[in-house]
């Protein structure tokens, strides 16, 4: 039988976007995935990790290695202090966090406000939890954190705050006015707050991002997640982390030892070894990362789109407002796909009720070589 809450959803806008590049021959800028920026130590380690082993299950918390790693990077990074053996958990991918968090740490019936546009995941994995997403909207040109909304939304029956910063699709990093707000209303009515902080390494242009873990009066309310799919370039191996007190940390670790239990050994190791880099190699990302979107940002202003500034993330988005006829983003992402063979995704995907469809995104943690041939074709099809 089709389930009510995962069928309602169809396909991921990601999987169908990928899909339809490939049976039409186009460049695939939607789904974000990086092409060609994994660091060979982190693959040269991994090889060592699975001709070595061990190959068995590792702890369910994770390997010793990797804990240490993620506390000690975190500690090199956002100065946050973390116990690694009570307060970090390995997980298959920053996905498999989510789930857990929601599924320990939500009971029927439970709200749970989220910041839109929002990460496909969260509504989803929210209500086969048994709880209530409680969407609010940010807004263009700016998507400033909407207090007066934000307060309206919180009621008796809240539980957590889900912040994805920086945050996908928008690029937006919270600034410090903005944690601020999400402190005081998390202590004034002793919420938990989920901090998806998977892009945490991605922020361009010497902007700061500091994680919510940091803010003192948040330590024991926030659970930080990370992913090593988006720190090293590596979406496929799904290695994740969670950092939590211990009190938020234990229950959110029972959810794992039966979602997952354990996650393989090899990756692990290999991400340990990554987490471990020196800060050239977290410098480097960055500005090879801020490169590419300066690449591509030339190449859609001059094709007639109407970009907005990318601070974080690997993603930009453009106002399609003045194509015509436009459509909806979605019609208009398919029509580029099989007229321009550049595939975006529309921003529509990340609202529940899928109305705001002024915007398409564009990944561009690709190739010189791949941004280049994007760029021209976007300039044939004006
Ligand atoms: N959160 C956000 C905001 C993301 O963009 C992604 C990656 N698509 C994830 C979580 C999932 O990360 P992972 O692949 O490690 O499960
Ligand atoms: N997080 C990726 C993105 O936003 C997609 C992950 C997925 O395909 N589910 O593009």
């Amino acid at each position: 039988l089709a389930n009510r809450i995962f069928g309602a959803q169809g396909t991921s806008i990601f999987e169908s976007m990928s899909r339809l590049a490939r049976e039409t021959g186009s460049l695939n800028l939607g789904q974000g995935f990086p092409e060609g920026l994994e660091p060979a130590e982190l693959i040269e380690a991994a090889v060592k990790a699975l001709r070595d082993g061990p190959h068995q299950y590792p702890p369910m918390f994770g390997l010793p290695e990797l804990r240490r790693a993620v506390a000690e990077n975190s500690r090199r990074f956002q100065g946050i202090e973390l116990d690694w053996e009570r307060e970090v958990l390995v997980t298959s991918g920053a996905t498999e966090a989510l789930a857990d968090t929601f599924l320990a740490l939500l009971n029927d019936g439970d709200e749970v406000i989220l910041f839109e546009p929002a990460y496909d995941a969260y509504a989803t994995l929210i209500r086969r939890a048994g709880a209530i997403p409680v969407p609010v909207r940010l807004s263009p040109p700016d998507w400033a954190l909407p207090r007066e909304a934000l307060e309206r939304a919180i009621t008796p029956r809240t539980r957590l705050i889900v912040v994805n910063n920086p945050m996908n699709p928008i690029g937006k990093v919270f600034d410090e006015a903005e944690r601020a707000i999400l402190a005081e209303l998390a202590e004034r009515h002793d919420l938990v707050i989920v901090a998806d902080e998977v892009y945490e390494h991605l922020v361009f242009d010497d902007r700061a991002f500091v994680s919510l873990l940091a803010i003192p009066e948040l330590r024991d309310r926030v659970v930080r997640i990370g992913s090593a799919g988006k720190t090293f370039s590596v979406t496929g191996w799904k290695v994740g982390y969670v950092s939590a007190s211990p009190e938020l940390l234990a229950p959110i670790s029972r959810a794992h030892q039966y979602v997952t239990f354990t996650t393989p050994p090899a990756l692990q190791a290999a991400v340990a070894a990554g987490l471990n880099l020196p800060d050239s190699y977290f410098e480097d990302l960055r500005r090879g990362l801020a490169a590419r979107r300066d690449a591509l940002f030339g190449g859609l202003l001059s094709a007639g789109f109407d970009v907005a500034d990318a601070p974080a993330t690997y993603f930009a988005i453009a106002d399609i407002s003045a194509f015509d006829p436009v459509g909806d983003d979605l019609s208009f992402c398919r029509r580029l796909t099989v007229e321009a063979k550049v595939t975006p995704v529309p921003v529509s995907a990340f609202y529940a009720e899928r109305d705001v469809t002024s915007h398409v995104r564009f990944c561009f943690a690709k190739s010189f070589e791949t941004l280049g041939e994007a760029v021209h074709r976007l300039a044939r099809w004006r």
